[in-house]
């Protein structure tokens, strides 16, 4: 009879957990998101995005309200003996709020809901792996700059997070698409779109593009985006979300298409913000 009474008042502490848990959280997020931006912040994101200057000032600000939650929500993790600083938690936060800036429910849902922390390294680090085909298993390894591990962990290397400023490669925009992309469970380069004439549309556009690049790679002709785009569709998504911030301008004059999804995905128009002075 004890262990009977025990059973039903965790069962129903458990419901009521998660019935108020995601209220809690909603609470919490609305209270961190009015919290003014630090006055370091502005150098620092200077500093390391080089289009922050671009970027429309209501737009900034709602960038920084999220940034408030993001790095009060999730668990930055040194590792290699990294010290995570203020300024690697805001950088990487910033990045990965832009990616869903305007998207609807945010920041009370659909904000990195699943994500618990964030795990950074000095440099590249070493992934081991295996692989079995036919009974014969392979060992091995790969030097990463990122990985988005799984919808709970994201691992990045923070001397190729600083690439981003000067380069147009981003290993934060890179990572945070895959994880909007595992998000439909499927890592397939279509991250949840809602209706199915949007998937239709998203599809046809991004096989589309995504022969094309692997036909100019293979060619061997110059492209604007990262030949590691044709590797598969997820990288294509991923890839084509970096251009999308990094050279707007350049993506929508050689893809328009390509543009217009992805403007329509995260309800952004970065070739519209003002011209970058770097
Ligand atoms: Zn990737």
């Amino acid at each position: 009879m004890l262990i009977f009474v025990l059973i039903l008042v965790l069962a129903l502490g458990s419901a009521l957990w998660f019935v108020l848990m995601p209220v809690v959280r909603r609470r919490r997020r609305l209270a961190w998101a009015r919290l003014p931006a630090p006055a370091e912040w502005g150098d620092w994101l200077r500093a390391h995005i080089p289009f922050y200057e671009c970027i429309p000032t209501s737009l900034r600000d709602r960038l920084h309200a999220l940034m408030q939650i993001f790095v009060r929500e999730k668990a930055y993790v040194g590792c290699n003996g990294l010290v995570v600083t203020d300024e690697m938690r805001v950088v990487i936060a910033a990045y990965a709020c832009l990616l869903v800036v305007n998207r609807p429910g945010v920041p009370r849902s659909h904000f990195y809901d699943e994500l618990m922390s964030i795990l950074v390294y000095p440099t590249a680090f070493i992934v081991h792996e295996s692989d079995e085909q036919g009974g014969i298993v392979t060992e091995g390894h790969r030097v990463l700059s990122g990985q988005a591990w799984d919808v709970r962990r994201i691992i990045l290397s923070w001397e190729d997070v600083q690439d981003a400023a000067s380069d147009h490669v981003n290993v934060v925009l890179h990572e945070f698409a895959h994880y909007l992309d595992m998000e439909d469970e499927a890592m397939d380069g279509a991250p949840g779109l809602g209706s199915a004439a949007d998937y239709e549309e998203w599809s046809s556009t991004f096989w589309e593009e995504y022969e094309r690049l692997a036909d100019e790679v293979d060619a061997g002709r110059e492209t604007l985006l990262d030949p590691y785009a044709a590797t598969e569709p997820a990288e294509f998504f991923a890839v084509a979300t970096e251009t999308f911030f990094h050279q707007p301008r350049e993506l929508l004059a050689a893809h328009p298409k390509l543009y217009e999804q992805l403007t329509k995905y995260y309800r952004l128009d970065p070739a519209s913000w003002a011209v970058s002075k770097v």
